[in-house]
């Protein structure tokens, strides 16, 4: 079924329901700015289709369009794969409508080159496919058909155009990825920065659900930051918004943009290594010696990790007085080691942070990568009806 033609209203009021329902007509009025009339006019072809119904009703059955009956989405009337790659893996999950796992998957990259990257998208999305296939259910709707793919990655992208502009870790530059991914695996594609993708998921179905205006900030590799504004996650004019791991916060190092400061360039985990095997001379040690190190009690790698902790407390707190979150969010890989960070972390964000910005909790949320790659369903499952 063609999705073209529908009202860029058609998409907020299915995104409203998808995010925020089962809400009543009125609801989705207030939510969205539109008027009962206008919400009625939209809704009227989401339910024919079956995107949508009333709740108590079948669907496809005439609503009957009373304004207190609420509607919710039906996640069985389509799927969706969300994919995040990283430099050296791909994790796949098979979702539904509403971004619920289905099937879950891993595949290791054999190469960096777009073209092998791409068809190792196709080949994971047919396998949960076929996954999903198997574990249907009874009247499930097309159990092997996939209405849309959203591949997440690091890096530099923007999602209007499909293109990965730079991803550092696999060396790409204006790569039409959705393009590719769409004509190798034959089902439309969207990409997302995959920091962005997972503040999508949290605010859907995660730490920020409820909450109007939070962000998320992830530590490993990278240091990343997503940021919902008003109930809407923000990508700017740009496509980089929330560049948290590129505040500048002193010292001399280097970060991997090139400049000078970044919290990224103190307390990624390359960063963090490498300031470990300065302060304890052996050039061989790795993150997960460091880790045993500082929990051993060795003062210079405890201190590593402490000024690691004080960058992202000073970032945090700078985005905390810039948008004013009722909570941030912290995940990636590099909270495996938290209890390493904590105490800075606090200390620098409650002495930053500007009058009641403070009162902003902090919460740590281990999240595997599955999770990562549902945010790319996610996305895919929002845009389905954006222009
Ligand atoms: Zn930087």
């Amino acid at each position: 079924m063609t999705l073209a033609g529908r009202p860029p209203a058609a998409a907020l009021v299915f995104r409203t329901l998808l995010v925020h329902g089962p809400l009543t007509r009125a609801e989705l009025g207030r939510r969205t700015g539109l008027s009962p009339g206008a919400v009625t006019k939209v809704a009227a072809p989401l339910l024919a289709d079956g995107w949508i119904a009333e709740l108590g009703r079948p669907a496809g059955e005439r609503g009957s369009g009373r304004p207190a009956t609420p509607m919710t989405v039906r996640a069985e009337r389509a799927r969706f794969v969300g994919v995040k790659v990283t430099g050296d893996e791909l994790i796949g999950v098979l979702t539904d409508l509403t971004a619920a796992p289905l099937a879950t998957g891993r595949a290791p990259l054999a190469s960096r080159d777009v073209d092998s990257v791409v068809r190792a998208i196709a080949r994971l999305v047919a396998r949960l496919r076929s996954q999903g296939g198997a574990a249907a259910q009874a009247g499930a709707e097309s159990p092997g058909g996939v209405h849309g793919i959203g591949v997440t990655l690091a890096g530099d992208i923007d999602a209007q155009a499909g293109t990965v502009q730079f991803s550092p870790f696999l060396d790409w530059r204006q790569v039409p990825l959705a393009r590719l991914v769409e004509a190798a695996a034959g089902v439309p594609a969207v990409v997302e920065n995959d920091v962005r993708a997972l503040t999508v998921a949290e605010q859907w179905f995660g730490a920020g659900a409820g909450l109007s205006s939070f962000a998320l900030v992830t530590v490993g590799a990278g240091i990343g930051c997503g940021i919902a504004v008003e109930g809407r996650v923000v990508s700017g004019a740009y496509g980089v918004a929330g560049e948290a791991g590129h505040l500048p916060v002193g010292g001399d190092r280097v970060c991997t943009c090139g400049n000078t400061g970044c919290v990224e360039a103190v307390a990624a985990t390359h960063a963090i290594t490498e300031q470990a095997r300065q302060a304890t001379g052996d050039p061989d040690l790795t993150m997960a010696a460091a880790v045993r190190r500082a929990h051993a009690g060795d003062p210079a790698v405890r201190e590593v990790f402490a000024r690691a902790g004080r960058a992202l407390g000073l970032a945090m707190a700078s985005v905390a007085n810039l948008v004013g979150p009722q909570r941030i969010i912290i995940s990636g890989e590099g909270v495996a080691s938290y209890d390493l960070f904590a105490d800075a972390v606090r200390a620098a964000f409650r002495a930053q942070a500007f009058g009641a910005a403070a009162e902003c909790d902090l919460v740590v949320r281990p999240l595997p990568f599955e999770a990562w790659a549902r945010g790319g369903a996610a996305v895919a499952a929002q845009r389905i009806f954006a222009p």
